[in-house]
């Protein structure tokens, strides 16, 4: 047996089990493997920070995702939101899965060409899509979801020159009961501008007008809202079929379903108050049988869903740097993970888990990452037992958007590994090094030498 370890006695009051005010009492259980692979092992193994992404959780995820559609909804399709994670690996995993890809740049759009992903399975999104993009886009016959009025003309003009007609679809924003709504992209459906896009395109003779597509925002709690955005969409679908004789292939309800992430200030964990995959899948399917397609004309339904599918495969390995009390005694804990590589830190209240066996004594503890800035902040406060230098932690849910939204920032990112089905540890993506920094930089010639 490992010899026991001494902990200085603290004297705390006495706490109830029911919740208090910072929530219910934390479930200290050290999570001491990912997916049968040792902690301890992958640390030393790939160093910390270290980013860990389960190749398993990501399928099961996206066969639960599909399941709850496809025993609703006769005709679904999901289609990976690039942004939300757009490393090479998890991609693929959700390609071979059967989901199509959902850009937003042109950067995006060529990542998802380089996978190997066909031109006609990618839907290109966002404001900014840039002319060459528009035409590349066309000549693969990419499903273009128009955002603004420009853009519009600019697809008109490039399909024009081209002579290739473009697919197209409008990107509808609405009232859906949830605010502040999010009316900064597409065209609004109450004030009549959906209208508008929608009798241009169907008298344009170089555009074929393929879907209606929303994204409602992201993190919603209320899949009622995606009820009656999903209505909005068919009723403007039935609106172009009586028209203009002119049948929609697709309804796109975007993504923004929650994750089992727990919102900053909310009092109980996300798993209890998040709606789930069920219950956004019965909303909308619910919402587009009721419409009045005829049985034979259900148009196809695309999910765009990223952080509900990703965050729960990924967590973050770190290590304890040093303790300290506050000047108001409270206990600080400095991890080597910051909010570099955890923006989401700003958002959730992320698990935070010791990786080894622990006393039982815990104290309200404030986590700091290792960055000289005051807001390098992951948790204000955590019911943590006391963590010693070189202790491994694991963060939990990190999978969407971190790795994608990260910053080098007096450091270098780390590596990141994904455990396959056969608990095999791949490199996914390798550590920063200074060379590659140093690639990007030009010192002018008078710079080049100093005396000091
Ligand atoms: C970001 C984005 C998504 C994915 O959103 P999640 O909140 O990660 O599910 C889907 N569609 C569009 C258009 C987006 O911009």
């Amino acid at each position: 047996m490992e010899k026991q370890q001494y902990e200085r006695p603290l004297i705390k009051r006495l706490e109830s089990k029911i919740p208090n005010k910072f929530g219910a009492k934390p479930n200290l259980i050290p999570i001491t493997h990912i997916d049968e692979v040792a902690v301890k092992d992958l640390i030393s193994e790939h160093g910390s920070p270290l980013f860990v992404i389960s190749e398993k959780k990501i399928r099961s995820n996206i066969r639960k995702a599909r399941k709850a559609f496809e025993t609703r909804y006769p005709k679904v399709q999901f289609a990976w939101s690039y942004k939300t994670n757009y490393l090479d690996a998890v991609c693929r995993t959700f390609h071979q899965e059967g989901s199509w890809a959902e850009v937003v740049s042109d950067f995006e759009y060529d990542k998802a060409l380089h996978n190997g992903v066909n031109g006609s399975k990618i839907i290109y999104n966002g404001p900014d899509k840039t002319p060459e993009s528009i035409k590349k886009a066309i000549q693969n016959n990419s499903l273009i979801h128009i955002d603004h009025l420009d853009e519009y003309y600019t697809i008109q003009e490039t399909a024009d020159a081209l002579g290739i007609k473009a697919k197209v679809a409008v990107r509808i924003n609405m009232d859906t009961g949830v605010y502040p709504m999010w009316d900064r992209f597409g065209f609004n459906y109450e004030n009549g501008q959906a209208w508008t896009v929608l009798n241009k395109i169907m008298r344009s003779d170089v555009m074929t007008l393929v879907g209606l597509h929303t994204h409602i925002g992201t993190f919603m709690l209320s899949a009622i809202a995606y009820g009656v955005a999903a209505s909005k969409l068919a009723d403007l679908a039935i609106g172009i079929r009586t028209k203009y004789d002119h049948q929609i292939e697709y309804i796109d309800m975007g993504g923004g379903f929650a994750s089992v992430n727990r919102l900053k200030g909310s009092y109980l964990p996300g798993v209890d108050t998040n709606p789930t995959i069920d219950d956004f899948a019965e909303a909308i399917t619910t919402a587009l049988i009721n419409a009045d397609f005829k049985p034979d004309e259900l148009p196809l339904l695309i999910l765009e869903t990223g952080r509900a599918l990703i965050d729960d495969a990924a967590s973050l390995l770190g290590t304890v740097i040093s303790n300290k009390r506050l000047s108001d005694g409270r206990r600080s804990t400095i991890l080597d993970i910051g909010v570099n590589l955890l923006f989401t830190s700003f958002w959730y209240e992320h698990p935070i888990t010791p990786a080894q066996p622990f006393t039982q004594y815990t104290e309200d503890t404030v986590v700091y990452g290792p960055l000289c800035m005051n807001i390098d902040v992951l948790r204000e406060h955590i019911t943590l037992p006391l963590l010693n230098k070189d202790d491994h932690v694991v963060i939990q849910y990190v999978g969407a958007y971190n790795m994608t939204q990260w910053m080098q920032f007096i450091t270098l990112r780390p590596r990141i590994v994904m455990i396959d089905e056969k608990r095999n540890v791949n490199i996914i993506r390798e550590r920063e090094h200074l060379d590659r920094i140093l690639e990007f930089e030009k010192v002018p010639d008078h710079l080049k030498k100093f005396d000091l």
